[in-house]
C-alpha cells in the first residue's frame, strides 16, 4: 500500500468518528447574535462585492488588484484591523498583497487567506458581472472575490458583537494566486510569515461538493508546477521533410505531448498541454503569457514551444513522472531536438489529523447553525491553492468561499446564497476558535 492510500485509510475511519459526533447543538446566546448579524449585513456585503468584481484584477493587471486590495482595506480599517500593503519588486511586475492585523493575548491565532487577482486579464471578453438575482457570472466571482467578501462578512458580525475584542486575527489577501510571480519566496514571504504567528489558517476558495452532493471543504489540495518544451529542428524546403531533413519541430512536439497522453494517466495526475507556438520561428512572453510564431507551409518549421502544467498528490510521484516525461523527450525525432524543464510552484497539501480537526469544528459550526455538516473533499480534485505554502506550517483548511462553478472559464458563476451561508458558517468558527 502506497503512503498515500494508508492515509486516505486512515482519514476514512477518522471521518466515520468524526460524523458520528457531529449531531447539531443549540447556539449559545452570542453565536445566535453573530448570525443575525451577518444576515443582517448581507446585502452590504453584496453591493461590495459587485463594486469588486467590476474592477479588473487580472493578475498581470497589477493596477487593478491593487484597486481591489483598497477598496477592501478600508473595509478592514473600518472593523479595526491594522492593514498595509506589501509591495513586491518591481521586475517581479506583480501588484503585492493586503495584510490586515488585529492582535490580542486570547484564544487561537486565525489566518484567513484569500485573493485579490482573478484569471481574466483587462482584454477579457468575459463581461464582469451578469446577475439573475439567483446567481451571478462574471470575472472572478467565486474565484474568489465571494470568497473574499464572505471574510469581510463574517469580521464584521464578529466586530459587531465585540468578539475581536483581545483576538488575533491575521488576513493575507494575496496579489498573484493565479500566477505566483518569481521567485516564489519572495512572492509568498508575507503570507508564511502571517502562518508563523499563527495556529489555524482557513482560506476562502470557493466551496465545493463532493460527488455525493454533500458540502465539501479541503483538507488536502494536489502540488502543482508547470513544465516547457522547447523544441529545434533543421529547416529546408518543406518537400525533404520525413527524409534528409528530419520531421520538423511541430511534428516533433507533437509527439511528446501525444506520448504524455498516451503514457502518463494516472490517478492524482494531470498535465495539461496549454500553449503551442511553433515555426520556422516562434517566442513565447511568459510575462504577458503570449506567444507570436512566423512561418510557410513550404518550409520546414525549425521552433515550437509548448508550455503546460503539472498536477500531483505527492512528492514522489511528481518525481516520477518528471523523470518519465524526461525520458519520453529524450527520444527525438530524426533531425529535431527537445528538451524540457519544470518548475514547482505549490507544494502538496497533505491531508493531516490536524486539518481534519479544524474541518471537524467548521463541520459542527455549520450543522449548529442548521446548514448541515461538511464533509472532506477529495484532494485528488482539487487544483492549486495558496493554502499549500502555509498548510506545512498551520493547521489548515480550504474551500470555506462562495459556491459556484466554472472557475477560470468564460462560464464562471456564484451562487448568490452561499455569501450569507459561507459568512455564519466562518464567523461561528472564528468565533469558537479564537474562545
Ligand atoms: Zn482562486
Amino acid at each position: 500500500m502506497n503512503p498515500f492510500h494508508a492515509i486516505r485509510r486512515g482519514l476514512a475511519l477518522l471521518l466515520v468518528t468524526l460524523a458520528g459526533s457531529a449531531a447539531a447543538q443549540a447556539l449559545s446566546p452570542e453565536e445566535a447574535q453573530l448570525v443575525a448579524r451577518v444576515r443582517q449585513h448581507t446585502p452590504a456585503a453584496l453591493q461590495l462585492l459587485e463594486r469588486s468584481v467590476l474592477i479588473n484584477s487580472g493578475t498581470l493587471n497589477p493596477a487593478g488588484v491593487r484597486e481591489v486590495g483598497d477598496l477592501f482595506a478600508r473595509e478592514f480599517d473600518a472593523l479595526g484591523f491594522k492593514t498595509r500593503w506589501v509591495e513586491m519588486p518591481v521586475e517581479m511586475r506583480r501588484a503585492g498583497h493586503l495584510v490586515a492585523e488585529r492582535t490580542g493575548e486570547r484564544g487561537q491565532r486565525v489566518l484567513l487567506i484569500g485573493h485579490l487577482d482573478t484569471v481574466f486579464e483587462k482584454d477579457s471578453p468575459v463581461p464582469p458581472w451578469q446577475s439573475d438575482g439567483r446567481r451571478v457570472r462574471g470575472q472572478g466571482v467565486s474565484d474568489m472575490k465571494g470568497g473574499d467578501v464572505i471574510v469581510l462578512l463574517a469580521l464584521r458580525a464578529l466586530n459587531d458583537i465585540g468578539a475581536l475584542q483581545g483576538r488575533t486575527v491575521r488576513v493575507v489577501f494575496t496579489g498573484d494566486e493565479e500566477r505566483v510571480g518569481s521567485p516564489v519566496e519572495v512572492a509568498r514571504a508575507a503570507l508564511i510569515d502571517a502562518a508563523r504567528q499563527s495556529d489555524v489558517a482557513l482560506a476562502f476558495e470557493g466551496a465545493t461538493k463532493d460527488d455525493e452532493g454533500r458540502d465539501a471543504a479541503t483538507i488536502g489540495r494536489r502540488a502543482s508546477g508547470g513544465w516547457h518544451l522547447t523544441v529545434t529542428a533543421r529547416t529546408g524546403h518543406s518537400a525533404g521533410v520525413f527524409g534528409r531533413d528530419g520531421f520538423g519541430a511541430v511534428y516533433e512536439a507533437a509527439r511528446v505531448v501525444n506520448a504524455f497522453r498516451e503514457q502518463l494517466i494516472e490517478p492524482d495526475l494531470t498535465f495539461n498541454a496549454a500553449t503551442l507556438v511553433a515555426g520556422t520561428s516562434a517566442a513565447w512572453d511568459d510575462a504577458e503569457s503570449k506567444g507570436q510564431a512566423f512561418g510557410k507551409t513550404n518550409v520546414i518549421p525549425r521552433d515550437a514551444q509548448v508550455r503546460g502544467d503539472l498536477r500531483y498528490l505527492t512528492a514522489e510521484q511528481g518525481a516520477r513522472v518528471r523523470e518519465r516525461m524526461q525520458a519520453i523527450v529524450e527520444q527525438s525525432l530524426p533531425g529535431t531536438r527537445s528538451r524540457i524543464t519544470f518548475r514547482e510552484s505549490y507544494p502538496p497539501m497533505a491531508p493531516t489529523p490536524g486539518n481534519l480537526r479544524v474541518l471537524d469544528a467548521y463541520s459542527r459550526a455549520s450543522a449548529d447553525a442548521g446548514l448541515g455538516p461538511i464533509v472532506a473533499f477529495p484532494p485528488g480534485l482539487r487544483g492549486a491553492g495558496d493554502v499549500q505554502f502555509v498548510a506545512p506550517i498551520v493547521d489548515s483548511l480550504d474551500g470555506l468561499g462562495a459556491a459556484g462553478g466554472g472557475a477560470h472559464s468564460p462560464d464562471e458563476w456564484l451562487e448568490i446564497a452561499s455569501i450569507e451561508r459561507g459568512a455564519i458558517r466562518a464567523a461561528l468558527l472564528i468565533y469558537r476558535l479564537t474562545r
